[in-house]
């Protein structure tokens, strides 16, 4: 069933474990990381990233299909806006019914930010829907490969202020992950993930989990992230079994079924990976 962020991250933080939010796009994955979600009894969070998966009539596909499917999953399901960066596309987000959206300020200045995460604060709230912001700056980029801007670690001694002046639901940290692909192996400041714990009354996003060694996801897991964003492995995957299934097949027409049947499975390991990873399994 539909939920908010909110409720899925409180639970999260008292327990100790990290939602998988994966971003998605057509069926095959919605569909696949729902099913296996289900069967894991895992909460999750199934986002629409902005740029080229939401683009055109993808705003209105992705968001129709979840809303359609999720109530025959009787999981906890969000439907999350990924890096939203303008109050247009926050507005559209609201019309369309996502139950949270994720406000980008994290190229603006500190006030700048607050300013723009305050603005979406007073938007979302009275419908109920949950803002997650970012402080600090996770570099890289899912989607366009040209784009490798630096990250810029977040002061601890910022978020107090920040989650006091917005009053926002989730606030994404940026403590050594990028998004893609990694061109080095990361290492996380688990230092300052702790520091950063103390003084955050609300629950913590890591971002660019794809590629992140298992151990120090776990180690961030356990001082206090509450939700992983996933993209590039579900990607990698899904690309190792369309290679999988040109070559499988014997028809010149094969059935679609057998089309997708083995971008699905790679899919699955990958979900039931990370559910596992984050101590989501057994939750819902
Ligand atoms: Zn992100």
């Amino acid at each position: 069933m539909l939920t908010t962020l909110k409720e899925v991250l409180a639970d999260a933080k008292k327990n100790k474990y990290a939602v998988p939010a994966f971003d998605c796009v057509e069926d095959v994955m919605v569909r696949t990381i729902l099913e296996t979600c289900e069967r894991m009894r895992s909460p999750v969070v199934l986002m629409g990233l902005i740029g080229p998966d939401l683009d055109g009539n993808g705003w209105r596909y992705i968001t129709g299909l979840i809303k359609v499917v999720a109530d025959f999953h009787d999981v906890p399901i969000v439907l999350g806006l990924d890096h939203a960066k303008d109050l247009e596309s926050i507005k559209k987000g609201i019309e369309l019914g996502f139950t949270s959206v994720m406000i980008d300020g994290s190229s603006l200045s500190f006030d700048e930010n607050i300013d723009i995460t305050r603005t979406v604060v007073g938007m979302a709230h009275p419908k109920g829907i949950s803002v997650e912001a970012e402080l600090g700056f996770v570099g890289g980029s899912d989607l366009l490969a040209t784009q490798h801007d630096e990250s810029v670690l977040t002061e601890p001694d910022e978020v107090e202020k920040f989650v006091e002046m917005t009053d926002v639901d989730a606030l994404a940290v940026s403590i050594g992950t990028s998004h893609g692909v990694y061109r080095s192996l990361p290492d996380l400041n688990i230092e300052k993930l702790k520091e950063i714990g103390r003084v955050s009354s609300i629950p913590l996003v890591l971002h660019g989990g794809s590629g992140t060694p298992d151990d120090q996801i776990q180690d961030a897991v356990k001082n206090g992230i509450c939700k992983l964003n996933i993209y590039a492995d579900c990607r990698i995957a899904m690309t190792q079994g369309l290679a999988r299934s040109a070559e499988s097949q014997t028809r010149k027409d094969p059935p679609v079924q057998d089309l997708f049947g083995p971008v699905k499975e790679e899919l699955v390991k990958v979900v039931e990976e990370k559910i596992r990873l984050l101590y989501a399994n057994n939750r819902a």
